[in-house]
């Protein structure tokens, strides 16, 4: 069965370096969908600058007319911080045959192993780590490595063999964009026009965010 993509992320908002990810793993790994989940808090990070109404609000725009691409709103349902183990259980829930494929930032994944009950994530979904062209992993955790060694997949069509417990490196265009970059512009009275779907542009210019 092909499997599902899932990225979280703060998406405050998103943006350009999120999206083209998400379109690469869709195709590059021949995923049925990639389900983009907004974060209501994240337990490793400020809280987010905008409501989670608006930052669903902008992601549903910038994917709009995209139809492998798909958003997902179950973390803002639930209250307190987001923690992946908690929402890969529910998605779980739903898709219980279907290999389920956690998509996370190489940035993202050097810290795995500060993220609640990390080990039990290997039983509920596959680990794509995508990586910039050429850029080499660092470990600062051993049992991470160790894992990562273990678990480690060559061919992304190992993928679909499995529901979960597999890592796999994805190189993927990875744009220098952050979303830490397009909110300093905009509060500086800059334009963020490019970096991000014109539709959010808009969207932000006509609720004045991020001033
Ligand atoms: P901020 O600047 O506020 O920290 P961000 O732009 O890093 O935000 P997040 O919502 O925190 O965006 O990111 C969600 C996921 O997308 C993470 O796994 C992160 O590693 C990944 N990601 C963020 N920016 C990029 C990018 N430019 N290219 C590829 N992946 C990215």
């Amino acid at each position: 069965m092909k499997p599902i993509g899932i990225l979280g992320g703060t998406f405050d908002p998103v943006h350009c370096g999120h999206l083209r990810i998400a379109l690469d793993a869709l195709q590059q790994l021949g995923l049925q969908e990639v389900r983009l989940l907004p974060c209501r808090q994240s337990p490793l990070r400020d809280a987010p600058r905008v409501t989670a109404g608006q930052r669903l609000a902008m992601l549903e725009a910038a994917i709009a007319g995209e139809p492998g691409l798909v958003a997902d709103g179950r973390e803002l349902q639930r209250e307190g911080p987001s923690f992946s183990v908690d929402t890969l259980r529910t998605l779980r829930a739903d898709y219980p045959d279907t290999p389920l494929c956690l998509i996370v930032g190489m940035d993202a994944f050097i810290g795995f192993a500060q993220w609640k009950d990390w080990r039990q994530i290997f039983a509920l979904a596959h680990i794509v780590v995508v990586q910039r062209p050429g850029s080499a992993l660092q470990f600062h955790d051993a049992g991470l490595q160790q894992e990562f060694e273990q678990r480690r997949c060559q061919q992304a069509t190992e993928l679909a063999g499995d529901y979960a417990g597999k890592i796999f490196l994805l190189e993927a265009t990875y744009l220098d964009i952050s979303a830490t970059q397009i909110r300093a512009l905009v509060a500086a009275g800059n334009s963020a026009r490019y970096l991000l779907p014109d539709a959010v542009w808009q969207y932000i210019q006509q609720h004045g965010l991020y001033q």
